[in-house]
């Protein structure tokens, strides 16, 4: 996946149809015009952040993280998960089904 500033994309758009209501251009001579311009941005140097949340087994003690499935060995609900790296920022479900 290439990653764009939605800045740089939205000015596209902006100026090339703002050009193309000015020299009275058809709708086919913009779209490529615009595909092309994006198509020509620099991607952005970043990762996805993955989320997740703490659940826990309705038969056991221990949280596991939503996105692994693992359980951290520290058996504490950090912000992060130590094991993929998702944040822990949704909201924990407690007493739900055993791991998937
Ligand atoms: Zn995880």
């Amino acid at each position: 996946m290439r990653l764009l500033e939605e800045e740089k994309v939205l000015d596209i758009i902006e100026r090339v149809t703002n050009e193309a209501v000015e020299k009275k251009q058809r709708k086919y001579l913009i779209q490529p015009r615009i595909i092309a311009e994006i198509a020509a941005l620099d991607p952005v140097d970043a990762e996805l952040v993955k989320h997740g949340k703490w659940e826990i087994c309705s038969d056991g003690y221990y949280p596991y993280c939503s996105n692994c499935k693992n359980e951290p060995q520290c058996r504490e609900m950090t912000l992060f998960c130590p094991n993929c790296g998702a944040r822990m920022d949704k909201e924990a479900e407690y007493g739900r089904g055993d791991k998937e």
